[in-house]
């Protein structure tokens, strides 16, 4: 930690954004020593750090208003009302320590698996996130749980094909001469990359996005192809097609770092043009002029992100999308390729900070986060205690009306660790006032960048707020758990979250906590494939994938229709005309920030985005109520007529709480927990739905 004196009396600690954003941005705090009291007073981008580049997204920039909001959960709370009506008595850390630690030790001594952790993203961090919760969840025997509710069907599947997450660095961009934004507004969701494509535009770069919905990103480039909600793998294939008919091939590359490029061939020879753009909802002349433009304006570079994923064949999209630069030899350059993630690169020391030994040969079952809605009601056994920390389930996982009858059970003992009452929290039985990132010590790897960083604590906790870790330090020393891992600081943990070898190898917490961040050791000029070393098991770009044969699944990359479709289910889709997807409003993230008025009130009240050739024959004008629905439930929010939705898709910017809604309700009233082809991921966008006036 560095510090700085001024006349002000201020000092800077350096810090990391903890959110779910491949950014995964360097803060400087400003903090004023008043008396005893430390605090806050700003918070900004720190312009050392290669990508941040001094500047905070507009969300983070208002962190102030996050930690020290009225709202903030300041004590222990238990339950004195109905459940899900928010109605609590403050209890000291001990009552509540108490009395958790009796009730899980009761449904323990009868099955442990009973009881389920059900956590996320709301810290990136590793240390608050899953290090010592996991530990604890380990030595209880608690069910395991599958956390995929965000990222896995597009990690599986680059996985698959690449034998790892990674891509061109960030700051590589810049030099690309074509980029294209598939399934992602990074003006929104990765503000730090755009600005590196900023810099390629001005260079004379080529900008396009492939979006269903005119994003901000999309009005911004050269170009945006609207393809129908589902259907990226067949254009992808249907690109493929145009490669491999026109010889736009990098044969050299493809011989002696590929595997599979004959099959590959055949399948993107069922693909051509007209059939993509019949399934796409676009021309042929959109899949011949990108299919052109990659082969031609070098290198390209595509960033990917998670939106394509949240459909039926997700996992197949992906993959088909990330066979493109191989073909093409666009691997070659630092700034050519493909970026879903980053993450593979960071060498975690996952058994260190999770302690997977403390179970001791028990092997519990897995609880499916994405289908918690289901397994609320139906797993066998049944789940006695939930742990919720950093997620927020009723708000963000799908088919939400099941999942609050789950947590309305009155049987259910409910913990959630948070810094708000939020939408689940409110079904708790105990909550327990969880820290803000700038109250607690942690460290970070990323998913869109090549850095590690510090999080230094910059102020005490507010109130009787506690770190993650701490709660659960508690909670172990509660129930009896004696072993050492349970008394280790949070710093100890943080030091050992890398393993001291391979990109992490100059990996030292002290040294990290004085600068603040540090790069992987990996070349200047990153490029990760340029001469092949994929570390799949045929060591090449699988296009014919042996993991997935080995797993039953199809070997080549397909296109796998939507479950809600007019072809696979014409029934539905008569009933249900339109596709409605939920991507992230630009002043939210998840379901974090929404309680931050100054937020809300830029992003206004909920709205649904809906073409005037839909609105029109339905009666609906911009700014009526409007009520959409399927047969899994209905919301209503307002409608706004605009042609920055394709006809067929309306679009419901996201994830408002719900209780911060006219109605009561969000887009996941109406959502399905049928899952991905690959990683078992939840299909948000995959959801047909019918839209009327609501009086
Ligand atoms: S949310 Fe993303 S862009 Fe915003 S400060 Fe955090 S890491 Fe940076």
């Amino acid at each position: 930690m560095r510090w700085l004196p001024s006349r002000m009396q201020t000092t800077t600690i350096k810090a990391a954004c903890p959110h779910d954003c491949p950014d995964t941005c360097a803060m400087l705090v400003t903090v004023e020593q008043r008396g005893e009291k430390r605090v806050a007073i700003k918070v900004a981008g720190d312009p050392t750090h290669p990508t941040t580049r001094g500047a905070l997204c507009t969300k983070v920039s208002r962190y102030l208003e996050r930690t020290y909001h009225p709202d903030r959960v300041l004590h222990p709370l238990k339950r004195v009302g109905p459940k899900g009506h928010g109605a609590f008595e403050r209890v000291t850390w001990d009552e509540a320590l108490d009395a958790i630690a009796a009730r899980l030790k009761s449904i323990a001594a009868i099955d442990p698996q009973r009881i389920v952790p059900y956590s996320y993203a709301g810290t990136m961090g590793l240390v608050q996130g899953e290090s010592m919760a996991a530990r604890f969840f380990h030595r209880l025997g608690a069910s395991h749980l599958d956390r995929t509710i965000c990222a896995t069907a597009g990690a599986e599947a680059m996985n698959h094909t690449l034998g790892t997450r990674t891509g061109p660095a960030m700051e590589a961009f810049a030099d690309s001469r074509l980029i294209i934004f598939w399934g992602t507004n990074a003006i929104a969701s990765n503000l730090h990359l755009w600005s590196f494509a900023q810099e390629a535009k001005r260079k004379g770069a080529k900008l396009i996005a492939i979006d269903p919905y005119r994003s901000s990103t999309a009005e911004k480039c050269h170009q945006h192809i609207a393809l129908l909600p589902g259907t990226d793998a067949a254009f992808a294939l249907g690109l493929m097609h145009v490669l491999v008919r026109e010889d736009w091939l990098d044969h050299d590359y493809i011989a002696r770092h590929t595997l599979g490029f004959e099959a590959l061939a055949e399948r993107a020879e069922q693909y051509p043009p007209e059939k993509v753009a019949a399934i796409c909802g676009i021309t042929a002349s959109e899949v011949e002029a990108l299919a052109h433009d990659y082969w031609h304006l070098r290198p390209a570079a595509i960033r990917l992100n998670y939106g394509m994923q949240r459909v039926h064949g997700g996992g197949n999209a992906v993959r088909a999308v990330t066979c493109l630069p191989a073909l093409a030899g666009h691997w070659r350059s630092p700034a050519g390729g493909v970026l879903l993630s980053t993450s593979g690169m960071f060498n975690k020391d996952m058994a260190a900070l999770q302690r997977p030994d403390l179970l001791a040969g028990r092997t519990p079952r897995t609880i499916n986060m994405s289908t918690i809605g289901a397994a609320l009601h139906e797993a066998d056994p049944p789940i006695d205690a939930l742990i919720v920390y950093n997620s927020n389930p009723v708000a963000v996982a799908p088919q939400s009306p099941q999942v609050a009858a789950g947590f309305a059970r009155e049987d259910l003992f409910t913990v959630v660790l948070e810094q708000f009452l939020t939408d689940t929290a409110d079904y708790a039985d105990y909550v327990l006032p969880a820290t803000t990132q700038l109250e607690h010590v942690d460290v970070h790897g990323a998913y869109g960048h090549l850095y590690v960083l510090a999080n230094n604590a910059a102020i005490d906790p507010l109130g009787e707020a506690l770190p993650n870790a701490e709660i659960f330090r508690r909670l172990a020393a509660q129930m009896g758990f004696t072993e050492h891992c349970f008394v280790e600081t949070d710093e100890e943990i943080a030091a050992q979250a890398f393993h001291r070898s391979g990109t992490t190898a100059n990996f030292d917490w002290e040294t990290l906590k004085r600068d603040g961040w540090q790069r992987l050791a990996v070349p200047e000029r990153y490029a990760p494939f340029a001469d092949g070393g994929f570390p799949t098991a045929s060591g090449n770009c699988e296009f014919i994938s042996s993991s997935l044969a080995a797993l039953g699944l199809e070997p080549l990359p397909d296109y796998v229709p939507p479950y809600e479709g007019p072809t696979s289910n014409p029934e539905l889709a008569r009933r249900f005309p339109l596709a409605m997807i939920s991507p992230p409003a630009r002043n939210f993230l998840n379901s974090s920030f929404v309680n931050v008025e100054s937020l809300r009130a830029t992003e206004g009240e909920p709205s649904l985005e809906i073409h005037p050739v839909d609105a029109q024959p339905r009666g609906i004008a911009s700014g009526d109520r409007v009520r959409v629905r399927n047969d899994r439930g209905s919301f209503e929010l307002a409608a706004r007529i605009t042609d920055r939705a394709r006809p067929g898709c309306v679009v419901a910017l996201s994830i408002w709480w719900k209780k911060l809604a006219r109605d009561g309700r969000n887009a996941n009233e109406v959502t399905s927990q049928a899952l991905t082809d690959i990683g078992r991921a939840p299909t948000f966008y995959d959801c047909l739905v019918e839209v009327e006036r609501s009086g």
